[in-house]
């Protein structure tokens, strides 16, 4: 059955048979039994389907996984520890030390980190470009060991559109995969692979779970890319797997490939696999994914168009909002909505905006984003208070910048405790 998205965050990835539990069970179990060792051995050289250590598969996991993968309308999909595995797994699958990414440069601080750091430790070179460049400044980007090229669908916490099918032209030209982190449009705002992403990865623990109660990930494959057409840059899947006696993912397992690479060969030597418990609760914050995202987008929406029209406030950035530079990109992209975060300033500078943080009384003062309560960071005083305001200001953080994560809460209390907040900042 082809359903709307909104009916599989409620029933996709688990179907139980006739008298088996209604709701996805916990397989809280490390191990699974077999009747002979024949069969085990089938198993453990992919001969076979079936479970053998959680390390590497669970049922509760894998369930979720498909609910991800339907969601997203990709061919396959495998659950992580955290959005931060989610991101390396989907890359590292595929480059290898020696070779080159290009990636959008407004990403989420950790993976860029995770890029500009840890994987060029390991050997793996990076370029970031500016997502808002010409399609001659992408292609001057790609290297001749270039094997990949990534972006946020919506940045966090710059709320950049990436245009998708522009990244994904340029990437096809070159003979590589776009991966596209699409943890704040989510899958009911924005299908990356419908406009050319080839794999699509989140944090599940934003907007998916819900309820900033688990960390976790996912990687989504669409099965679309063709690796044997460009065989000589994916080496790791054309050519024999030696720790799978020989095993040829791309020619034996077609478009199963990449996921059963990453679960046979990434998850067996990394393990960053999620505990069954937290897959049992990520899919209960799936399930109202989609009431909960349309409630997100109009609160935030009448949040930033009621700081628009206050005096007090300076600047108010969200790509829902008519006056943004991304609304064109955002309509396109993202129709429905884009999500619940909104950065602005207070006239006033990093003065005032302490103050407004410090007199908010239902916005919790929180290092997060994306769940169902109301909150705010205040980088300059908080992720980036070690930095002066000129350092501040050259990577696009002004000391006046307030991140505001729109909840779920009725939108008049989220209004008038703004406005009690914002009386206080600047009597
Ligand atoms: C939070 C976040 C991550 C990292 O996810 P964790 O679950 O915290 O490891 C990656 N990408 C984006 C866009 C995020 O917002």
């Amino acid at each position: 059955m082809s359903y709307h998205v909104n009916t599989h965050c409620v029933q996709t990835g688990y179907t139980p048979k006739n008298g088996e539990p209604r709701v996805l069970p916990i397989v809280q179990s490390t191990t699974y039994k077999y009747e002979s060792s024949d069969q085990m051995g089938r198993l453990f050289d992919l001969e076979e389907d079936g479970y053998f250590y959680s390390r590497l598969q669970n049922p509760t996991s894998d369930a979720v996984a498909r609910k991800i993968c339907a969601l997203e309308g990709g061919h396959a999909a495998m659950l992580t520890s955290s959005g931060q595995a989610a991101n390396f797994l989907a890359l590292f699958n595929i480059v290898n030390a020696g070779d080159h990414v290009v990636s959008s440069s407004t990403i989420y601080g950790g993976t860029f980190n995770l890029l500009d750091v840890t994987m060029r430790k390991m050997g793996i070179d990076v370029t970031f470009v500016d997502p808002d460049c010409s399609e001659e400044e992408l292609n001057a980007a790609f290297k001749p060991n270039t094997k990949a090229v990534f972006g946020e669908t919506l940045s966090n916490p710059t709320l950049v559109v990436l245009d998708i099918e522009k990244f994904a032209k340029c990437a096809h030209e070159h003979g590589v995969p776009l991966v596209v982190d699409n943890t704040f449009a989510t899958p009911i705002n924005c299908r990356p692979m419908e406009f050319g992403a080839d794999i699509v990865t989140h944090s599940t623990t934003k907007y998916m779970e819900g309820h900033a109660s688990t960390v976790g990930g996912a990687v989504v494959d669409s099965g679309n890319f063709d690796w044997l057409a460009h065989a000589d840059k994916f080496p790791g899947l054309t050519q024999p797997d030696e720790s799978y006696h020989g095993l040829n993912y791309a020619k034996d397992r077609g478009k199963d490939a990449y996921i059963l690479k990453a679960t046979a060969q990434m998850m067996r030597d990394l393990g960053m696999t999620p505990a069954p418990i937290s897959s049992f609760l990520l899919n209960l914050g799936l399930e109202s994914l989609a009431l909960r995202v349309e409630r997100h987008c109009a609160n935030a929406l009448a949040v930033a168009q009621a700081l628009e029209a206050d005096e007090r406030i300076g600047w108010v950035n969200y790509p829902g909002l008519t006056s943004s530079k991304y609304h064109a990109l955002a309509q396109k992209y993202m129709p429905k909505g884009t999500c619940g975060v909104i950065s602005f300033g207070i006239k006033g500078g990093r003065a005032a905006a302490t103050r407004f943080m410090d007199s908010l009384k239902l916005a919790a003062i929180v290092t997060h984003v994306a769940d169902a309560r109301t909150c705010v960071l205040h980088p300059a005083s908080t992720t980036h208070r070690q930095m002066t305001d000129e350092q501040l200001a050259a990577c696009g953080v002004g000391p006046d910048l307030i991140r505001l994560s729109v909840g779920i809460e009725y939108i008049d209390d989220i209004l008038a405790d703004i406005r009690q907040a914002l009386d206080v900042a600047c009597e």
